[in-house]
């Protein structure tokens, strides 16, 4: 059993994050596993190295010890690359001039698919989504049943600044980091359909499992954001809290009390 922790470096780590992380190691201790940490940089724009380095001395002061060397997106432009090469050469990526403000929706229409704009800079790189089902049993969610084509259209996996997009790293280093199992919030349980969609289509032949824990709500129907501040573990440590303190508390607000 594999699995990772990956949080981007786009803010500091809040309780939301302290949660997620006792899953991944609680996950891994019961099943005599391994857990990788990766930095999902991918994102040039919104990744800071401050943040990057915040994120890594905080998971030390919790006691959550990382197998290997820690894994940087940023620093795997060839891999990805590499990944996507048999999709391009399949004729299943396009180039997208579309805007944020030509898309409507969550779903996008297709609308460059057939307008054969190739792959240079300044344009979205998409992949073809075929209508068709994606199943899997999600180990505390149950059976789900996703059509990506339906939730997303063709996914971007590339921005016009030349960004690789979530979904695309996110699928292709789970496969190729060999991780077993996939442990995250219920928010990216829409996700999961594409990232296997595209973890199919680079040739993974066994999916990983899936496991999505409740979030921490700020309030009935307000998520935890690093980036607005919320009980960030900084805070925390800055008040004075010992970190067996703020591993109860993240217990506590993630229903992890046994
Ligand atoms: N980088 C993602 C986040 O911080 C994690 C996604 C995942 O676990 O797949 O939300």
């Amino acid at each position: 059993m594999l699995t990772r922790f990956a949080p981007a470096p786009t803010g500091f780590l809040h309780l939301g994050h302290v949660v997620n992380a006792l899953h991944v190691w609680g996950a891994a201790r019961e099943q005599g596993g391994s857990v990788l940490l990766r930095i999902e940089d991918h994102d040039r724009q919104r990744s800071r190295p401050e943040y990057d380095a915040a994120i890594l001395e905080d998971l030390a002061w919790l006691g959550f010890a990382h197998h290997g060397p820690v894994v940087r997106q940023r620093e795997r432009e060839a891999i990805y690359q590499e990944a996507l090469r048999p999709l391009i050469d399949r004729g299943l990526v396009y180039g997208c001039r579309c805007t944020r403000s030509d898309l409507q929706g969550e779903r996008y229409p297709n609308t460059c698919r057939e307008r054969c704009l190739p792959l240079a800079d300044g344009a979205g790189w998409r992949v073809r989504f075929e209508p068709g089902v994606e199943r899997f049993v999600d180990t505390i969610k149950g059976p789900q049943e996703q059509d990506p084509s339906e939730q997303c259209g063709d996914l971007l996996v590339r921005d016009r600044l030349g960004n690789w997009t979530y979904q695309f790293v996110a699928a292709v280093d789970d496969h190729l980091q060999g991780i077993t199992d996939v442990i995250r919030g219920e928010d990216l349980l829409a996700s999961t359909g594409r990232q296997l969609r595209l973890a199919w289509l680079i040739g993974r032949r066994t999916p990983p499992r899936f496991w999505h824990h409740p979030l921490v709500m700020k309030s009935p129907t307000q998520k935890l954001s690093k980036s607005d501040g919320d009980t960030g573990i900084r805070e925390l440590r800055a008040s004075g809290m010992s970190s067996a303190a703020v591993l109860d508390m993240a217990r506590k607000v993630g229903n992890l009390l046994t």
